[in-house]
């Protein structure tokens, strides 16, 4: 097993420098739940990099509420630097831990070329690619009132086409290793009653872009209580033929290898033997060893 989407910071919490110590905590947890390595993958809006590169993305967005929501978001996030990020993940795979060297990259309509070339010059293992908002609107921000009250005012379909399209746009963007959480549109507990158009586009925009897919328990933690993918996405992304990687997206110690053995359920019970993993974003296969994570 791997878990291969890990944040060091909770959102909200600013200006912590990573450190050695708290990458080896990461590792030992881990490591206890039969995970054999890490993917340390911070939100690349975390940093001063991409306040550089991207600040005023949200500009487009017609709604002046979500404008100004996404610029407050923006300011308490992209604050770090991602040198320190790097040269303390590098340290810790020179000490001989377990992690490799990752980012959670999310999707800049027509910016992703700009958003290579920043993340070219970094030796990554490997990148997530995400889309955590349409527009500037911060569709699985549960806990922001402004980001819900939009579920009761937009149609459920129209949004999860927007998303869809999104992740469409991302993966031909050729920029991302990792689909993140194919299906986090749900994340918030709505729902399209037919979700399987959905489904196969992302399967196709998988397959097109020859990107993994995530297998993530941190959907149980949310209020659509449902691992990323849904089962029948999951079926969908075996069938094709689709690599897979599995993950926590913990942003805290104890959600590391959060449910990792429901996860080991899900893969044998979907008869996957090998997960993905990378260097350099070059991808190679492991074993699944799904019973790794009960000892
Ligand atoms: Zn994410
Ligand atoms: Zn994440």
């Amino acid at each position: 097993m791997l878990d291969y989407h890990l944040h060091l910071w909770p959102h909200g919490q600013r200006d912590r420098a990573p450190t050695l110590d708290h990458v080896a905590d990461y590792c030992e947890r881990a490591g206890a739940a039969g995970i054999t390595e890490i993917a340390l993958t911070e939100h690349l809006f975390r940093f001063a990099q991409a306040d550089a590169l991207l600040r005023g993305f949200w500009e487009d967005e017609p709604d002046a509420a979500l404008r100004a929501s996404m610029a407050g978001y923006w300011d308490d996030h992209a604050r770090a630097d991602m040198d320190a990020y790097v040269a303390c993940v590098l340290e810790a795979k020179a000490a001989g831990l377990p992690v490799v060297l990752g980012l959670e990259v999310d999707y800049y309509r027509g910016r992703m070329d700009e958003v290579a070339s920043l993340l070219a010059g970094y030796p990554f293992d490997v990148l997530l690619g995400s889309v955590h908002w349409i527009g500037a609107w911060r569709f699985d921000d549960v806990d922001d009132d402004l980001s819900m009250a939009q579920w009761s005012t937009r149609d459920v379909d129209a949004a999860w086409d927007d998303y869809t399209e999104a992740i469409e746009e991302l993966a031909a963007s050729g920029t991302c290793d990792v689909l993140a959480h194919p299906d986090l549109v749900k994340a918030a507990g709505f729902r399209r009653a037919a979700p399987e158009e959905c489904w196969d586009r992302l399967v196709e925009a998988a397959v097109g872009s020859g990107m993994a897919a995530e297998v993530s328990s941190a959907g149980w933690r949310k209020p659509g209580a449902e691992a990323y993918p849904a089962p029948g996405l999951l079926a969908r992304f075996v069938d094709h033929g689709v690599p897979l990687t599995t993950a926590s997206d913990a942003h805290r110690l104890p959600d590391v290898a959060y449910r990792a053995p429901d996860i080991a359920d899900i893969l044998s019970g979907a008869g996957v033997q090998t997960l993905r993993a990378y260097r350099g974003r070059r991808p190679f296969d492991v074993p699944a060893a799904a019973e790794a994570a009960r000892r």
